[in-house]
């Protein structure tokens, strides 16, 4: 339902945690984070309100620069902890936050099962990141090389923010029918589903298209087509101010 995504010099789980909040109007029954460090991942997740979740973490190591964020409105698989978003690859090595509906979800995870995955949740979306944890093992690519193989296998709607703990400074973003938006900072990239997480922080927008991954780090942002195809980015203003 909503997704907030953080890369930067700051301390990204303030920064997430506050974006979540600004989505609430959205609805939704789950919320979760996933802090990204070298060869570590935490993911923190709850069933209920962003200040459960919060709650939860109040004793918690919180620290980290790159996150991701979602509110979840459960579409496959009833509100739980083990259901709501971000979730792992089998190795633990990715995460994932999505919006929408994976439609072809079934046939992908029985394929997957029977290559020996074994699933923590009841999602559609939890099939998503297995297929690209297999793409990853299978063609030794990199992560953006992995989520665009995956999503020339898919159907159906999607946002998509996902993290790499071997590859700790990146977010990889993606979209086709649901909206994800990415305010360009100082150094620094928030993203949203929608531009209520960002507006805080820049007024400068870069709406991702149908079909586009952004590959996001500290040091700047490459978009290509799930076609291959690079693209040149185009910053817009945003009118809209708190
Ligand atoms: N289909 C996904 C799920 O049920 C995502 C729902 C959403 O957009 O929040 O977990």
């Amino acid at each position: 339902c909503g997704i907030v995504g953080y890369v930067g010099p700051k301390q990204a789980w303030p920064i997430i945690i506050k974006g979540l909040k600004r989505l609430e109007y959205r609805g939704y029954d789950s919320a979760g984070i996933a802090l990204v460090k070298p060869h570590e991942i935490k993911t923190l997740k709850k069933a209920g309100k962003v200040s459960v979740l919060e709650a939860y973490a109040a004793d918690k190591d919180l620290s980290g620069t790159v996150g991701i964020g979602h509110t979840r409105w459960a579409t496959h698989g009833e509100p739980s902890d083990r259901n709501a978003h971000p979730h792992s690859s089998g190795n633990q090595r990715l995460a994932i936050v999505h919006n929408g509906i994976i439609e072809n979800y079934a046939i992908l995870k029985e394929t997957l099962i029977s290559n020996g995955h074994v699933f923590k949740s009841d999602t559609d979306t939890e099939v998503l990141i297995h297929l690209i944890e297999e793409i990853q093992k299978e063609e030794q690519c990199d992560l953006t090389e992995a989520v665009r193989l995956a999503l020339t296998q898919v159907i159906g709607a999607y946002a998509i923010v996902i993290v790499d703990k071997e590859q700790p400074d990146q977010l990889v973003a993606a979209r086709k029918g649901s909206p994800l938006v990415i305010g360009v900072g100082e150094n620094e990239y928030i993203i949203g589903s929608d531009a209520s997480p960002i507006i805080e922080y820049t007024q400068n927008i870069i709406y991702l298209k149908d079909l586009e991954i952004a590959t996001i780090t500290i040091r700047g942002i490459e978009i290509r087509t799930v076609q291959n195809e690079i693209q040149t980015p185009s910053i817009h203003k945003l009118e809209l101010k708190l």
